[in-house]
């Protein structure tokens, strides 16, 4: 059976060759890997330079005088670099690396939002966002006595530049706001929201989580002044996060955490810190993560974010025609606006887990539940759905497979 198509600018059958668990059978059958928006499968070059740097190097960054340790720290500063590039982070200092997209967020809530924001002062959000971009904003609002407020959505979950301007009041000190719904795939325009909200005085944080794996992403072009995004979306490993930030902000920050490596001095009773990116990167970090993401960066840029990003343009275009033809279908989400390669659905009043264990019987890998986006299952008014992402070695024939595996599931379930 052949993957090609004729949409991918790349050779997809050579990409599908780099990442080995596509060669492996799950419950027997060939895997077709559609929880993308969870994880994304690992290729040969970043498994290989996680485990180089553990078979060969080992040493810790920054302190050593001795040759493993420098040769530890010239690839931990150079994945930092690849990480500013990746985003087009125009200074030094603008990447910072975290554990996780989660992290990223709770830092700006803690270090920004607990200094920052006064009682009454408003925090502007959305009912799509996932709960990492969501609760620490609830916390952080609870201990400074800022409000919490939301953009109206449109049909399926539409966020539009006019949503966000109704919004936007003279208290609002900052939008934080998902570059692409984790349940939908849809993308607001958040060039145009952050120009709104920097007129208005506030600044804006985007979840880059789904987005920065998916699409070319600019921080200047966005002119956004945080964006988060995550190591293991993006064919990096688990355990590394991205936070670009401003320079200016981030050093107005006070870090989160506090210990060695974040410091110029210390004294018995006080001490002082770091500009970005060391003064949030207390401890030893994640190096062979760190490392891993760069390599997984080099992995993306050589393939182009562009043409991953069509590639699953015409997954998503031949997934939604092929899944029309499914009886008792229902899609969820806005197909208008910018859309990423995510399609939630549920099938008639059959329960997401029941319809996920028939796929997985199938080889078929989904995601089923509420996808970390409580309240906008409650906007939705469904307990949750069944989704399938697709990401740069997905074929249309795990698509083919998927819509077969879904008449079987109204076999078992009527
Ligand atoms: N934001 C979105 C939109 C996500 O989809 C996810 C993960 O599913 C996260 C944030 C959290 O990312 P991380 O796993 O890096 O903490």
């Amino acid at each position: 059976m052949s993957t090609t198509s004729a949409h991918t600018r790349y050779d997809l059958e050579r990409v599908r060759a780099d990442f080995p668990i596509l060669t492996r059978k799950m419950r027997g059958k060939p895997l077709a890997y559609l929880d993308n928006g969870a994880t994304s499968l690992k290729p040969r070059p970043v498994i290989d330079a996680e485990v180089s740097y553990l078979r060969d190097i080992s040493a810790n960054i920054h302190r050593g005088v001795y040759e493993l340790s420098e040769q530890a720290t010239v690839l931990y500063d150079e994945a930092r670099e690849k990480a500013k590039r990746f985003i087009g982070a125009p200074s030094d200092g603008e990447a910072v690396f975290t554990k996780s997209a989660t992290e990223a967020v709770n830092i700006v809530a803690f270090s920004w939002g607990r200094k920052f924001l006064k009682p009454g002062d408003e925090i502007l959000t959305t009912e799509v966002e996932h709960h990492a971009n969501l609760i620490p904003w609830q916390e952080v609002a609870r201990q400074t006595g800022a409000h919490l407020r939301f953009v109206e959505l449109g049909p399926g979950g539409i966020i539009t530049a006019a949503s966000v301007e109704a919004a936007l009041t003279e208290r609002t000190r900052i939008v934080a706001i998902t570059g692409m719904s984790n349940v939908t795939g849809f993308m607001p325009p958040v060039a145009q929201i952050s120009r709104l909200a920097h007129k208005r005085g506030a600044i804006v944080i985007v979840d880059g989580a789904q987005l920065v794996s998916h699409h070319p992403v600019n921080v200047e072009e966005l002119d956004v002044d945080f964006l988060v995004w995550s190591g293991h979306k993006m064919c990096g490993p688990t355990g590394v996060g991205v936070l670009y930030g401003r320079r200016a902000l981030l050093n107005n920050m006070d870090p989160l955490l506090y210990g060695g490596d974040m410091i110029v001095r210390v004294y018995r009773d006080r001490a002082e810190y770091k500009e970005a990116p060391d003064r949030f990167e207390t401890g030893t970090p994640n190096i062979s993560g760190v490392i891993a993401l760069g390599a997984a960066i080099e992995y993306l840029e050589e393939i182009g974010m562009e043409a991953i990003a069509e590639h699953e343009e015409h997954l998503l275009e031949y997934a939604l025609e092929r899944l029309a033809e499914v009886d008792g279908i229902t899609l969820y989400g806005p197909r208008e606006g910018r859309c990423g390669g995510i399609i939630s659905f549920n099938l008639g009043q059959v329960h997401t887990h029941d319809v996920g264990s028939v796929l997985d019987g199938e080889g078929i890998a989904v995601r089923t539940g509420f996808h970390c986006a409580q309240p906008f299952m409650r906007h939705l008014g469904i307990h949750g759905t069944v989704r399938a992402s697709f990401y740069l070695y997905n074929t249309r024939e795990d698509v083919d497979r998927l819509v077969t595996a879904l008449g079987r599931v109204q076999e078992v379930f009527g």
